[in-house]
């Protein structure tokens, strides 16, 4: 199998901790693997003297947890709806009855941002939520600009960066970014099923609501003092997740990775300039390549792949929008035979 979708093709010796017995959680062992975890993945995102909360629930989850317990206590949201994970913090703001900007920006296009910064001052919104990465389009965000507007206008900013953590460079403590929110099955190149919120230390003392029994930020804190968590954990997920991140720790941080992220993603549209697919991202992303070929019969080249090669890539919104993710491992032959392969199937 090669998967070109999220995680995609993931280290071996990660996968094998998946197939072994593993340790009962209520240990000083499982708490000191927590906390290791907890200091590995600050120094990755640049959060000094941040915390963390690991939840077990995908990416969606620890977003709702977001709005649930930090964007119910402010009186307006400001969301920027560039896709289909940007219009999701929009709808987890009506579900919880945030009032909430919806913020539009077209397919694939960056935002205006000296119009984004007329509305914010128009709307005096209490927190701003967008994603650094919108994947749905494959568009990266200016977080400087971003963040510039944001602490003008005195606005505290909370930013999705489940599909930028290890792929773009990022860094809370220069952005000076309240929350982030990110998954296991992106960046980190582990499989899915965790979710990390990052809070910066200007939080320590924030009250937090109480929306949501399993979510709460309280709870999950208190716990996670001595490196527990209130609730049965996914074991062999936070026991992959701290074995990755030691990897990353021995490569020296992020930067071995962003750069490898990099190189694939660039290698892999000098392919799709052969094969004469347009990559409509107006400043695209790394993570994922996200092109337009001349398949427009329904997902021809999804379906073809799978059947003849058992390779997976993502279909998008559009008929012939593709996805291919640079998040796991692959080489630049597998990457030369995968577009090869795009092109038998889109005519
Ligand atoms: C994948 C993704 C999500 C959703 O994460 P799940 O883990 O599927 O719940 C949210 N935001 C962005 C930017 C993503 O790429």
């Amino acid at each position: 199998m090669q998967s070109y979708v999220f995680p995609g093709n993931i280290d071996e010796s990660i996968m094998q901790i998946g197939s072994q017995p593993f340790m009962y959680m209520r240990t000083c062992a499982f708490s000191e693997i927590n906390k290791e975890s907890e200091r590995i993945l600050l120094d990755l995102i640049h959060c000094t003297g941040g915390r963390t909360i690991i939840y077990t629930g995908s990416g969606t989850g620890a977003m709702s947890a977001v709005v649930e317990n930090y964007c119910s206590t402010k009186k307006k949201a400001f969301v920027i709806d560039g896709g289909s994970f940007g219009h999701r913090w929009f709808q987890l703001c009506e579900y919880y009855g945030v009032a909430a900007v919806d913020y539009k920006v077209p397919f694939a296009r960056d935002i205006d941002y000296a119009d984004l910064e007329k509305t914010v001052a128009a709307e005096r919104p209490e927190v701003f939520l967008c994603q650094h990465h919108e994947t749905s389009t494959g568009q990266l965000f200016d977080l400087k600009k971003i963040s510039d507007i944001c602490h003008k206008y005195n606005v505290s900013l909370v930013v999705d960066v489940i599909s930028s953590f290890l792929a773009e460079e990022l860094s809370m403590d220069d952005l000076d970014i309240d929350i982030c929110v990110t998954s296991t099955q992106k960046g980190l190149n582990i499989p899915p099923g965790l979710s990390v919120l990052f809070f910066n230390r200007k939080l320590d003392d924030y009250e937090f609501a109480h929306k949501g029994y399993y979510w709460d930020f309280d709870e999950n804190f208190s716990n996670l003092r001595r490196g527990q968590t209130p609730y049965s954990p996914a074991t062999i997920l936070y026991l992959q997740l701290n074995a990755r991140l030691k990897q990353l720790q021995s490569e020296g941080g992020e930067w071995k990775n962003i750069e490898e992220v990099r190189h694939r993603a660039f290698f892999f549209r000098e392919l799709c300039k052969k094969y004469g697919w347009d990559v409509p991202a107006e400043t695209p992303s790394v993570a994922v390549t996200g092109f337009q070929t001349n398949d427009t019969a329904e997902r021809k080249v999804f379906n073809g792949l799978i059947e003849k090669y058992d390779t997976f890539i993502m279909p998008g919104s559009v008929p012939g929008f593709y996805r291919v993710s640079h998040m796991g491992l692959q080489t630049d032959d597998e990457l030369r035979v995968l577009a090869s392969r795009i092109h038998e199937f889109e005519f």
